[in-house]
């Protein structure tokens, strides 16, 4: 055990760890990412036209920056372009599906990409409809938007807020269901005895 302040102990796979288990769900550099904010005008390419902060970079974790500085200083990184609809920062889901997953939250369409919100925003007032066919209404778990399908949640600050307080959900994409999918590509024909007879071989957590 070192308990000197300045070195860093790579985390163990300890799953007995409550911390740990929530970093797993959550990939380090999202909360940073929505508390970024975007759409500013870099300080280090005043006198350019591209020189609106709309990355983020996913390697490096820090402030958003602009096009110039991508090209300069995060060629080989992992780079995410911030979007806005309606003064509303929105990622492309093409974008971020590789690094996050991001069921349950709901996606729109915005100029035919397929998007999702970072935040949730503010709450249109609320029309009076006594429950006359509400029937079909999904609400955001976390802020209660109506939301137009059956997703959980309205954006990606609302799915984090989500996790913390049910951990019924994720943001990482495990390694275990690619293998399950890869499973299943493969046996594509056996898939209703392989749902019965469940997964074999996987460690129940914790135990
Ligand atoms: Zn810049
Ligand atoms: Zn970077
Ligand atoms: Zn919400």
């Amino acid at each position: 055990m070192f308990h000197s302040s300045g070195s860093f102990t790579p985390p163990f796979h300890n799953q007995k760890n409550p911390h740990l288990q929530e970093e797993m769900k959550v990939p380090p550099w999202l909360e940073s990412l929505l508390s970024t904010a975007f759409f500013t005008n870099c300080s280090r390419h005043r006198d350019t036209s591209r020189n609106e902060c709309n990355m983020y970079c996913l390697d490096c974790m820090d402030d958003a920056f602009c096009f110039y500085c991508r090209s300069s200083a995060h060629t080989d990184h992992v780079v995410i372009q911030i979007r806005r609809s309606s003064y509303h920062d929105v990622v492309r889901v093409g974008e971020v599906e590789q690094v996050l997953d991001v069921s349950g939250v709901q996606t729109y369409v915005i100029n035919s990409a397929r998007v999702i919100f970072l935040n949730q925003r503010p709450l249109q007032p609320k029309t009076t409809t006594t429950s006359s066919g509400s029937k079909g209404a999904h609400l955001c778990e976390i802020c209660g938007r109506s939301l137009s399908d059956s997703f959980r949640f309205c954006s990606l600050g609302c799915k984090l807020v989500g996790i913390r307080q049910k951990g019924d959900t994720s943001f990482v994409l495990s390694n275990k269901n690619d293998e399950e999918e890869m499973y299943n590509n493969r046996c594509k024909n056996h898939s209703n005895s392989r749902r019965r007879k469940g997964t074999p071989r996987r460690a129940p957590f914790g135990s």
